[in-house]
């Protein structure tokens, strides 16, 4: 009998013993290629000797001081690289231990800059639905994804919800690309209207949906639209790049490709690549001097956050990845993911829509291509593809169909930045074998 709830409630899964490279081994032995970097985490696969390095240099050193008493060399050279390759602007870094914390904090940040800048009626938070900014009650509250919030409804602030950018099936017959991200946009504007724009504090979004909706990035100019709107209304832009950030499509910061600066930025995951728990919110200059000015400091806090370890974890992974050249690697790479899916997948009658950026990419499956129909949600058919995955040594990060009614079931792909294109084609292959063994069960 086991005492880890994790394992009472999932008592099929294997035990992972260990990780090398871009695989994961159990304790029967087994190898399952890890092509979605658990929850697009493993930027740079499993057990890189570099990282592992700088883990026991810090440990030797000193594993933990609280940061009531001081600050760490790591710890600033980590907000050093962050700041220094972020867009400009974002210039402090507020360093947490994982992603709701991070989305957590910039809700805060936003609200305590409200309370200092003499606008205390500035409370609303409008977000999308079909999005995940994380389970903390105020990170829940922002997510969009109707299933995590039912029943803890009653204790979520509440929180506003728009449309998503998802083109592949909000955009209209003989609508632009252009035109349809303009229509999208538009919804915040009627919504800061509608609640009144000088009570609304914030806008939440993920520049490319990770894994409520398989990597959906936006459409060209959706967020140059947004971040006009926010200006206009003096709306603070926060962005969620928990799961998209950090090299994961291509640019350090995904909003890059977006050319926009959000006024507080998110980010985890990636950050420390899993090999120590770790999160950050980046805050713009007129923040961070709203602090400065007035309450002197930013009224929060958790016991580990800027954790030396996590922080060594950092700066080792985004030494790695600049060392490396890795970025280019993820664009090369993800170009040559995308054309795979197509190929192997794209005559697939059920796979109706392969998407993405990088290497983060997203195939939506539907029961007709031609009507966009998804599967009934109860054939569970993103768990059959898990299952069958599993079975051939193949992780890949599932998700339920018609969230909110409006979608089909998703597979995501975020492997690390170190796959070759024998790689790519091995994940590629092993991910049609388990989508037609899926649905061939569904079918008999
Ligand atoms: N935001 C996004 C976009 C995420 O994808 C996630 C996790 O999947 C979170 C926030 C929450 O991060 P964490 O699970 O590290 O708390």
């Amino acid at each position: 009998m086991t005492h880890l709830l994790h394992r009472s409630i999932h008592a099929t899964l294997p035990v992972a013993v260990s990780g090398a490279g871009i695989e994961i081994t159990d304790q029967t032995g087994k190898r399952y290629i890890d092509a979605s970097g658990g929850a697009a985490v493993s930027c740079l696969g499993h057990g890189h000797p570099d990282v592992l390095a700088a883990l026991h240099e810090q440990l030797d050193r000193m594993a933990y001081a609280h940061t009531g008493f001081f600050t760490t060399e790591v710890a600033e050279r980590l907000a050093d690289m962050l700041v220094e390759a972020a867009p400009e602007g974002l210039d402090h870094v507020y360093l947490v231990s994982g992603g709701s914390e991070a989305v957590e904090a910039a809700l805060k940040m936003a609200r305590q800059y409200f309370v200092e800048t003499g606008q205390p009626q500035r409370r609303h938070v409008i977000a999308r639905r079909q999005s995940y900014h994380g389970n903390t009650l105020g990170a829940l509250a922002a997510g969009g994804n109707e299933w995590r919030r039912t029943q803890f409804s009653p204790l979520l602030i509440e929180t506003h919800h728009i449309a998503p950018c998802y083109a592949y099936r909000e955009q209209k017959d003989g609508e632009s690309l252009e035109d349809y991200g303009l229509r999208a946009a538009q919804e915040l504007e009627d919504k800061i209207l509608e609640l009144g724009a000088e009570e609304v504090m914030a806008f939440v979004a993920e520049p490319v949906v990770g894994a409520t909706a398989g990597a959906i990035p936006p459409a060209p100019g959706y967020f140059r639209r947004i971040r006009e709107i926010c200006d206009k209304y003096g709306v603070l832009l926060i962005l969620d790049e928990v799961m998209c950030g950090m090299g994961r499509t291509g640019s350090l910061y995904a909003c890059e490709q977006d050319d926009i600066v959000p006024d507080l930025l998110s980010i985890a995951k990636g950050l420390g690549g899993g090999y120590q728990p770790i999160g950050a919110t980046l805050l713009s200059r007129r923040i961070f001097e709203a602090f400065a000015n007035g309450t002197g400091f930013f009224q929060h806090g958790h016991t580990y956050m800027g954790h030396p370890m996590a922080a060594a974890a950092g700066v080792a992974v985004q030494t790695v990845i600049r060392r490396d050249h890795l970025l280019d690697n993820v664009r090369a790479m993800g170009n040559f993911l995308s054309a795979q899916l197509h190929e192997q997948l794209g005559q697939n009658p059920h796979v109706g829509d392969i998407r993405g950026r990088g290497l983060f990419m997203g195939v939506e499956l539907v029961r007709d291509r031609e009507t966009k129909e998804p599967f009934d949600p109860a054939l569970k058919l993103h768990a059959r593809i898990k299952r069958e995955a599993m079975e051939r040594g193949l992780m890949v990060y599932p998700m339920g169909g018609t969230i909110n009614g409006r979608s089909g079931d998703h597979i995501l792909l975020a492997p690390p930045f170190i796959v070759t294109e024998k790689d790519v084609e091995t994940i590629v292959n092993r991910l049609g074998q388990a989508i037609g063994a899926a649905l061939s069960t569904i079918s008999s």
